[in-house]
């Protein structure tokens, strides 16, 4: 087995594409599982063996046969909440059934290690309490939410069942460098975009809903830590703190030099109102805490933002 392959799903992606830039850095040898959905391949690092493969192909087993990653990093997933609720079969055949099919390629092929990318966001539903911690009921309000859980359950009987160990990281809200402006998702980037377009953004309901924003530098962090030797655990991976849309708006509007005001509309269905998350088990178990301050991960997204961009 090679010692230190670590294969990234959905490494064209925004934060799996971050991670696979870490890790190259890192010396390890990376494969990159991506279908390209919604990810790039430019944005894969070219050190990277890349394979625009869907998670939900047979294919997956024979690849992860030949290349025998010790490790594996689970990002690939339909990860907008609003497509979920849309098309909640599209979103679990991709998320629900994708992972599973990976999980049993893993299974064959004698991975070490599976982390996932779940999502501390989606999966509580409207907390009862704040800072939710990971002893929090899970009461997603989407599909999207569902699907996480649902492999999160699978992860832990594949623990159980099979001994395959797993970690499972609960994002807060990852903003940075990379990610889609123009999505539905990702209130940073297509904040950003359009106030540096001199466009008026929208708000979705009344912009006091809060989520916990993290830079996605932490996110990669988590993940090494992850990899690298934490318990077999599932760990929220956020700020400790909610910030306001609408404070959002704010910052950027600053830090940008944006003049105009944000365009209310109705709220989206699906969405929690208040979360933020307790990260001190992350803390404990991984030894884990984020490092980047709000204001600095905005400004380094909007300085990205600032040179430019290729279209969609
Ligand atoms: P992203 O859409 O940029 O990345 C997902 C990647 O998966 C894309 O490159 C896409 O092309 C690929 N993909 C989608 N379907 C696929 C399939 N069937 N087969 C192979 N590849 C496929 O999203 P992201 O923001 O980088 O999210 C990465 C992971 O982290 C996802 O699992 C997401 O649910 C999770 N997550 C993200 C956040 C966030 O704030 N961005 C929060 C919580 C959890």
């Amino acid at each position: 087995m090679a010692e230190d392959t670590v294969l990234v799903t959905g490494g064209a992606g925004f934060i799996g594409s971050h991670l696979v830039d870490r890790l190259v850095q890192e010396g390890h040898r990376v494969v990159v599982v991506d279908n390209l959905s919604t990810g790039r391949r430019e944005h894969v690092n070219p050190r990277a063996a890349f394979y625009q493969v869907d998670i939900t192909d047979p294919e997956l087993h024979g690849l992860l046969r030949r290349e025998r990653p010790r490790w594996v990093s689970h990002h690939a997933a339909q990860s907008s909440v609003l497509v979920s609720v849309r098309d909640p079969l599209y979103d679990a055949r991709v998320n629900i059934l994708g992972s599973l099919n990976l999980l049993e390629a893993c299974r064959a092929a004698g991975v070490e290690k599976v982390v996932f990318a779940s999502s501390g966001g989606a999966i509580y539903g409207e907390p009862r309490y704040l800072p939710c911690d990971e002893a929090h009921p899970l009461q997603p309000l989407a599909p999207y939410g569902v699907s996480k859980v649902a492999v999160e359950k699978y992860l832990v009987l594949y623990q159980r069942s099979f001994g395959l160990p797993s970690v499972i990281l609960r994002y807060g809200n990852v903003y940075g460098p990379r990610q889609d402006p123009y999505g539905e998702a990702g209130v940073v980037a297509i904040f950003t975009l359009a106030m540096l377009e001199g466009r008026r953004p929208v708000v979705f309901g009344s912009g006091e809903q809060e989520r916990d924003f993290l830079y996605v530098d932490d996110a990669v962090e988590a993940n090494l830590h992850a990899l690298k030797g934490a318990k077999e655990e599932a760990y929220n991976i956020g700020t400790q703190q909610g910030v306001s849309v609408n404070r959002i708006f704010a910052l950027l509007k600053g830090i940008i030099g944006y003049e105009g005001g944000p365009q209310y509309s109705s709220p989206r269905p699906g969405e929690v109102f208040k979360v933020h998350l307790d990260n001190s088990l992350a803390a404990k178990g991984l030894g884990w805490s984020p490092r980047v301050g709000l204001e600095e991960g905005l400004v380094k997204t909007v300085e990205y933002f600032r040179h430019g961009i290729a279209s969609p």
